[in-house]
């Protein structure tokens, strides 16, 4: 180490990005401050396309200045980070104020990607929290994010995955890691919630005009409800949640925490903390532990977000004015929820959007769903099959071999064939193989990689991570991430502790 640094790394590199326009909005929105150090990070993951999104050169991400920033070690000139304030109900009891109490927001790119630190300590709202987040759960937030776009459903995205040996204690001590989070907006229902609460109708206004100004522009100009942008702004969020929602049920992915400080107001899924891909198909399946209720059961999830609309329209009523345009902004949910959720079972069938008119559709899917719920079968792993079966790739005994009823199957594949052969559709057929995903982010892969990362073996993390990105792929040799789930997978437990 001889030779003078050449001019390229003596000169400090611009920040690839500045203070998040969300704080050009005032005080009252958020508390400027700087993230904890933590000791010795070191890199877990990155997620080059995620940069490449977010405008940030993808060799950034391989320089130590990213790992200090993205660990919140060190904020880089001309950057204010904050932690924005908001308010919510969890669990169907209005909570108050909650706020970022572990998520802090470093800026926003020049391409409008807002990047934020999960984990990177304690802020005003932490309450009796720690401002951190252990490596289990920040393993599952960073893959099950690039899992989900992976499966085309939108969600906030995920950077970066970087661990410390500092010490987190939950149930038995464990390490603590930061997610980067990458997303248009971190705004949640909950922001909303929190003004109006307050009876602070000047912010909620400016909040309001903010997500309709760099979001929704549309709701300005025209829609439903003509002149009044802010019932327009709820139909469309309305109608978004609703499309989010019919591809959560249509592939099987249950969130667990569908509390209104977790819903996005641009319709995307946000703050992966229990979720769970359904093995088995339970409708009243709960994933989260802590949910002792079942709120939170998988078949629950669409009325869930509909009380959480309802919620969000009551928040905006001041802005909407009267109770009835509110409540008409939201009454489409139902019908969107319904039809985005036909189509997408259509597609899973190889069917074509107009068959879902056909009277046998309905009948025929919710036999099937009846099968599948009686006897357990495996929901991702029947999809599969079922999309090889139909294109030549495999015989209806690699179905019968999972389901119990073999006759009711039987029965229901000839009528089931009925209906392809009356709407054939090649193409639709073909599709099957890109609807009905290989790999799905199930517990136990998880948690394999968790156990490998426990021990310092990041690998499996980076597999993951490829494969998820592609899940109708058929990743040959990765075949035990698409099988069923080992007996042990049952003693998983996953609660709201994280
Ligand atoms: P969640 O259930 O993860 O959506 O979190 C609900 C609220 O608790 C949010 O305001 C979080 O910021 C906060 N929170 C959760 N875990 C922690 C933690 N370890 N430290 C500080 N705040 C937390
Ligand atoms: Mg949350």
């Amino acid at each position: 180490m001889t030779s003078a640094p050449d001019a390229a790394s003596t000169s400090t590199p611009e920040s690839p990005f500045h203070t998040a326009d969300f704080a050009d909005l005032g005080p009252q929105f958020f508390t400027a401050l700087q993230p904890t150090p933590l000791p010795e990070p070191h890199w877990i993951a990155r997620n080059p396309a995620v940069a490449q999104l977010a405008g940030i050169d993808p060799q950034w991400l391989e320089t130590d200045e990213a790992l200090q920033v993205l660990t919140g070690n060190i904020v880089l000139p001309g950057t204010q980070p904050i932690a924005t304030v908001y308010s919510g109900h969890q669990f169907g009891v209005w909570a108050g104020q909650l706020g970022d109490g572990r998520a802090i927001l470093l800026g926003e790119t020049d391409k409008g990607k807002e990047i934020q630190l999960k984990g990177a300590g304690r802020t005003p709202y932490s309450r009796m929290g720690d401002g951190r987040a252990v490596l289990r759960s920040s393993i599952r937030e960073y893959l099950c994010s690039e899992a989900m776009h992976g499966l085309g459903i939108p969600t906030t995205r995920a950077m970066a995955l970087i661990g410390s040996p500092a010490p987190v204690y939950r149930e038995q001590p464990e390490t603590a890691a930061v997610v980067t989070r990458v997303s248009p907006s971190f705004i949640r229902f909950g922001h909303f919630e929190h003004f109006s609460t307050r009876r602070d109708t000047h912010s909620l206004r400016q909040l309001a005009d903010h997500v309709i100004d760099q979001f929704y522009p549309a709701c300005r100009t025209g829609g439903a409800f003509e002149n009044n942008a802010y019932a327009n702004l709820l139909q469309a969020v309305s109608e978004r949640t609703a499309v989010m929602l019919a591809q959560w049920q249509a592939v099987g992915f249950c969130h667990g925490v569908m509390n209104t400080d977790n819903m996005s107001i641009l319709g995307l899924t946000i703050d992966y903390g229990p979720f769970q891909f359904l093995d088995a198909y339970v409708p009243d399946h709960v994933c989260n532990h802590s949910d002792s209720q079942g709120r939170y059961a998988f078949d629950q999830q669409p009325s869930v977000a509909y009380w959480n609309l309802l919620y969000l329209a009551q928040a905006l009523l001041p802005l909407v004015g009267e109770v009835d345009t509110a409540r008409a902004a939201v009454a489409s949910y139902p019908e969107v929820f319904a039809h985005e959720f036909k189509l997408r079972m259509a597609a899973k069938l190889g069917l074509p959007a107009k068959s879902i008119q056909a009277p046998e559709f309905v009948e025929l899917l919710q036999s099937l769903l009846d099968l599948m719920a009686q006897d357990a079968v495996d929901y991702s792993i029947f999809w599969r099959r079922l999309s090889l079966v139909v294109n030549g790739k495999a015989d209806n005994e690699t179905l019968r071999d999972i389901v119990l009823q073999r006759e009711v199957l039987d029965g229901w594949l000839v009528r089931y064939r009925e209906l392809l052969a009356a709407h054939e559709d090649p193409k639709a057929q073909a599709a099957m193989l890109t609807t009905n995903p290989r790999f799905v982010l199930r517990n136990h892969v998880g948690e394999i990689a968790i156990r490998a990362a426990t021990q310092g073996d990041f690998s499996v993390v980076n597999t993951l991570q490829d494969i998820l990105t592609t899940p109708f792929d058929e990743h040959p040799g990765q075949d035990s991430f698409a099988d069923f789930p080992p007996d042990w997978a049952s003693h998983i437990s996953i609660s709201c502790s994280s």
